[in-house]
Formats: structure tokens, C-alpha cells, sequence
């Protein structure tokens, strides 16, 4: 009995055909670039083309049928009736392909990513694990020269201490952004050279068994004008009303706004650009979400970012963020890196 499985027949109306191959990874342990699973009530069969066949012949509570590379074509010849589809994932030309044979293709969303948001016991622990190695990256990256080298040759770096330090990969895409770059949230490292009285905003995080860390620090090379030290503590405040709002039955939206708040009462108001927080996982941004048009309502299980930023165009930015997982009675902060603006050489 596959309990993720189970969870999800009991939120289906007609069978449930997952496209999204993350979602097939979750429910079954199961990669692969072109796979699908249809969910019913009394089995679940896992398609997929001769490439993967060996692979998905062993997965275990599934039945395998092989198919065309062309797998939607294939599936719309295949099956008939309501079947339900990840409205999120197929595109129009796939939707248009289900439904050129028998099948009465069912718009459905989230049904696999709200089961996805609530962790278990081994989904923590590799988050953890992906945590803690971040933390000890952090530690190393300190001690690095930052002035007179590019954003880009730092980003390298921070990629050779994860790999130092056990990580099975990077998360993303590592942000290392200075100066005027640091301003812009999602600034990617460039081939500028970092220099002196700057704050450079490191975002970045590693992966362990397929789960992801996703902090983010800010340092400044030598002084920094008071205005910028001023927003660095509006900006830890903030991420503190943000926690001090965190617990299961709480809604996004509100652990947003409890964050949002902080900044705008203060002379940085307005400059809080984007949501607070999101669910993380196999992917980087999942849900739930905390933010402005966030519908979502934390519960115990969840794991959220918790990342305030002030971005004050063309001169610096700062953003924290810290890696949380909703309990019982609050949260447990997974982040153990320290938040006192660290300067660095
Ligand atoms: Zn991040
Ligand atoms: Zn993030």
C-alpha cells in the first residue's frame, strides 16, 4: 500500500492522470522525462516510452504499460471517459491532444502539490541534511575575499563548497549580487567586480536525496552608509514578525502581512517588493505560499522560506532568508547560520 496513493484517491472525482513529472517522482519514486500515471481507484498504471521501460518495469504498486514516444498522442488512443488532468502542467497543444479520442479531459489543480506541501519524517531529514550543509557553506564562504573578484567567480565558489561538503547538487541558479545589483531581487551573478562599501546579497542552497535548501544572507564589504544598516535591522525585525506570526491554521496571506507591516511603517515603505515565503521541497518553490495573493493556510509538516528583503534602487539591497518548518506549536527554524551583518573582506 503506497500511503501517498491512498491520500491522493481520497481528493479525486474520476481517475487522476499525473503529467508532471515531479508529482510521479513523488508518488512513486519514479524519473523520468516523459511519464505518465493515471491514479484510479482499485489500481494506478504507469506509462512511459522504451527508454524507461526497465526502470518503471521495476517500480513496485504500479502496473507498466509501454508506449510511443509520442505519450499523449498514445495516451488518447489508449483511454476513454473522464479523466482528470494537471491543469498547471499540460499545455493547450497536450489538452488539445487528450482530448482528440475518447477521453473527456477534467481541468484539476494542486491535488498532488497540496499532499507534496505536508512533509514526512525521510522528507525532513534530506531537507535538514541540504540545511545544514548550506549552513557549513555559509561558515566557508566568510572567509573568502569578496572585493576585486566578479559576483560570477564567487557563484563558483559557493558551487565548489556545496560539492566539498556532500551536497548531491545546487538548487538553483546561485544569486551572488553587489552594490547596485544587490537592488534588484532576483539579480544574477554577473562578471562585475564586487567592491569596497557594498552589500552583496547571497541567495543559494543544495540539494539532498531530490529536497532542497534555499537561504539567503547579506554581507557587506567594508562600511556601509547608516541608511543601509538601518534597513539590514528593519529587515531582521521584519522576519521576526514573520516567525512570531508561523504556526499551523495560520493563512499566508497573514504571515505576509504580519512581516510586511514592519517595513512599511518605517521609511523603507514600499520597498518590500515581493512575497514573504514558499513551500519547499523537490522543487524550490512550491506550495504553500506566504505572500500577498497567497489562498493557501500553513499546517504542521510545511516547509516555508521566510524571506523579507528591502531593495533600494540603484544604490543596495538586503534580503534574509531562512528555511522553517511549520509544528505542533509553532516552528522549528532548519537555518543555523548566523544573521548579524557580517562584513567580509
Ligand atoms: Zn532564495
Ligand atoms: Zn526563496
Amino acid at each position: 500500500m503506497n500511503p501517498r496513493i491512498e491520500r491522493l484517491r481520497e481528493s479525486l472525482e474520476e481517475p487522476l492522470l499525473v503529467t508532471n513529472p515531479t508529482n510521479i517522482h513523488y508518488l512513486f519514486g519514479f524519473k523520468s522525462s516523459n511519464a505518465a500515471l493515471l491514479v484510479e481507484q482499485d489500481r494506478a498504471r504507469l506509462f512511459t516510452d522504451f527508454r524507461y521501460s526497465e526502470a518503471a518495469r521495476a517500480v513496485e504498486g504500479v502496473e507498466f504499460e509501454e508506449t510511443k514516444r509520442a505519450l499523449l498522442k498514445d495516451l488518447a488512443d489508449r483511454l476513454c471517459g473522464p479523466v482528470g488532468f494537471e491543469a498547471d502542467f499540460v499545455s493547450y497543444s497536450g489538452y488539445e491532444t487528450l482530448r482528440s479520442g475518447a477521453i473527456e479531459p477534467v481541468p484539476r489543480r494542486g491535488l498532488v502539490e497540496q499532499l507534496r506541501a505536508v512533509k514526512d519524517e525521510d522528507e525532513l531529514a534530506s531537507i535538514k541534511r541540504a540545511c545544514e550543509i548550506t549552513d557549513r557553506m555559509f561558515e566557508r564562504l566568510i572567509g573568502e575575499r569578496f572585493v576585486g573578484r566578479t559576483e560570477r567567480d564567487l557563484a563558483w565558489t559557493i558551487e565548489q563548497f556545496f560539492h566539498d561538503e556532500g551536497a548531491e547538487a545546487i538548487a538553483f541558479e546561485t544569486i551572488v549580487a553587489a552594490g547596485p545589483n544587490s537592488a534588484r531581487p532576483h539579480g544574477r551573478a554577473t562578471d562585475r567586480q564586487i567592491g569596497r562599501g557594498e552589500t552583496i546579497i547571497v541567495d543559494t542552497g543544495c540539494s539532498v536525496g531530490g529536497y532542497v535548501s534555499d537561504y539567503t544572507r547579506t554581507f557587506a564589504t567594508g562600511f556601509v552608509e547608516a541608511p543601509v544598516k538601518e534597513a539590514y535591522a528593519v529587515v531582521l525585525a521584519a522576519q521576526q514578525a514573520g516567525f512570531d506570526a508561523l504556526r499551523s491554521s495560520v493563512r499566508g496571506f497573514d504571515a505576509d502581512a504580519a512581516a510586511r507591516r514592519v517595513v512599511d511603517e518605517t521609511v523603507f515603505a514600499g520597498t518590500f517588493g515581493h512575497g514573504l515565503g514558499h513551500g519547499l521541497g523537490l522543487e524550490v518553490h512550491e506550495a504553500p505560499r506566504l505572500s500577498v495573493e497567497s489562498t493557501d493556510t500553513l499546517a504542521t509538516g510545511n516547509v516555508v522560506t521566510v524571506e523579507p528583503g528591502i531593495y533600494l534602487e540603484g544604490r543596495a539591497g538586503i534580503r534574509i532568508e531562512d528555511n522553517i518548518v511549520v509544528t505542533e506549536g509553532g516552528f522549528e527554524n532548519l537555518t543555523g547560520f548566523r544573521k548579524d551583518l557580517i562584513t567580509v573582506g
